[in-house]
């Protein structure tokens, strides 16, 4: 076996990692769908678990030598259903796309329908978009968000009724607002549709009670466990019992190998994080600083999509600012402010350089940051949107952002 340090064996990769690492300690991560792991959770990552196959589940395995594995899934399991309510749980799934085409697999036939939100107005790739392999097997059609900004609660019961889907899924990448899933859920009853909810972006809120959960009312819920929830790159999927079999299948040999055990692992650990009475306050103050964003660019001129936020993101039109999408990532990134270019809903222009962008919190509510550093920050968004091409400038805010993260750090432990 290899005894040396990676850091003496592949100075390459190591070196690599210390640059991310640095990355992102220097840099503000606004992309709403990241965050920032726990010692304990990266520990977790980078245990021994990774060594062991344990296809099957608990207690009903392939392989031998699995019993500490079961503790572990198991107890993935117990804080889950703790954490949501759950009646039933797969901590199986690799990531967020795996995790709802179990889904797919589990309960629908090629050709059925689902009703899901256009990518437009806040809906993911993973519901049906046409560049991915389950638009050719399944029929997507879709629902909107109103002038005001909101779900459009009359049409999208006006497309269940004409199209009666198999599936109704709500739950969206740039949506900003709270959602209805009781009255999601009533549509679903009249037209006869299982109701799925995708929560992979506001699981954390779920679970620190910022945002209400679906999983009492909907039949089945997915969600990653990377985002605001704060654990591992991975998926999960929540369901009533009578959809356990099917989706456990559908996940296990349907879809899937063996499970990433040093993963689920880590999800255990990050979901213990998440009974923490501080996870609320994380997820409060998370909010908290979405709220701050959002009144601080209204001051400035900035067209807030959706009307407002509710949760972790703003979705930000730039067309009144004469800035495309890709132009304002362009002069963020130099200025240090990591976001993404986003279609608006009524896009105009083009997927790959759209009229908004997307930005968050959870990530910098994670370093400590508040009230106080989001009013700085807006301002200095707002700097470098309206001087994309003053290279000066933009070095002068990255210089700013530098200074300002060293009050925040990451990782000292890591250094
Ligand atoms: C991020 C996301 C996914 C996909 O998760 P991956 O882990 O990237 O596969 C699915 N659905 C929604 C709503 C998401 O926001």
């Amino acid at each position: 076996m290899n005894k040396q340090n990676l850091s003496q064996f592949d100075p390459e990769i190591y070196q690599a990692i210390k640059h991310e690492q640095s990355r992102q300690e220097e840099n503000l991560e606004m992309i709403p769908s990241e965050n920032f792991v726990s010692l304990p959770v990266l520990q977790t990552l980078g245990s021994i678990l990774t060594n062991k196959y344990s296809e099957g589940y608990v207690g009903k395995r392939y392989y031998g030598g699995c019993e500490f594995i079961d503790e572990v899934e198991q107890a993935a399991i117990d804080r889950a259903k703790k954490l949501f309510g759950a009646e039933h749980v797969n901590v199986q799934p690799l990531s967020g796309a795996p995790a709802n085409i179990a889904v797919y697999f589990a309960l629908l036939k090629p050709g059925d329908t689902v009703l899901g939100m256009d990518l437009e107005h806040g809906g993911h790739l993973t519901h049906g978009h046409p560049v991915t392999y389950m638009a050719k097997i399944f029929n997507f059609i879709r629902y909107k968000t109103n002038d005001k900004g909101l779900i459009d609660y009359d049409q999208l019961r006006s497309v269940a009724i004409e199209n009666k889907p198999k599936i109704i899924l709500a739950g969206y990448s740039a949506y900003s607002r709270h959602i209805d899933w009781k009255k999601i859920k009533e549509i679903a009853d009249e037209v006869g549709a299982i109701t799925m909810a995708d929560i992979a972006h506001i699981a954390g809120l779920i679970a620190g009670g910022q945002m209400e959960n679906p999983v009492p009312y909907f039949d089945i819920v997915t969600t990653t466990t990377h985002k605001t929830l704060r654990g591992p790159r991975g998926g999960m999927i929540m369901c009533k019992e009578k959809f356990a079999k099917d989706i456990d299948k559908a996940v296990f040999p349907g879809f899937q190998g063996g499970p990433h055990e040093n993963n689920i692992a880590a999800k255990a650990v990050a979901f213990k994080e998440a009974l923490q009475p501080d996870f609320k306050e994380y997820a409060k103050q998370i909010i908290v600083n979405a709220k701050v964003l959002e009144t601080e660019f209204k001051k400035m001129g900035y067209t807030i999509c959706f009307g407002q936020t509710d949760n972790h993101l703003l979705l930000i039109d730039l067309t009144n600012k004469n800035v495309s999408g890709k132009e304002a990532q362009k002069a963020l990134d130099k200025a240090g402010i990591t976001v993404n270019k986003n279609m608006v809903p009524g896009e105009t222009r083009t997927a790959m350089d759209p009229s908004g962008i997307r930005l968050g919190t959870p990530a910098l509510t994670t370093r400590g940051m508040k009230e106080e550093e989001m009013k700085i920050i807006a301002g200095w968004i707002d700097e470098a949107i309206q001087n994309k091409d003053n290279e000066e400038k933009l070095t002068e805010i990255k210089n700013k952002v530098v200074e300002l993260n060293k009050k925040f750090p990451l990782y000292p432990e890591l250094e």
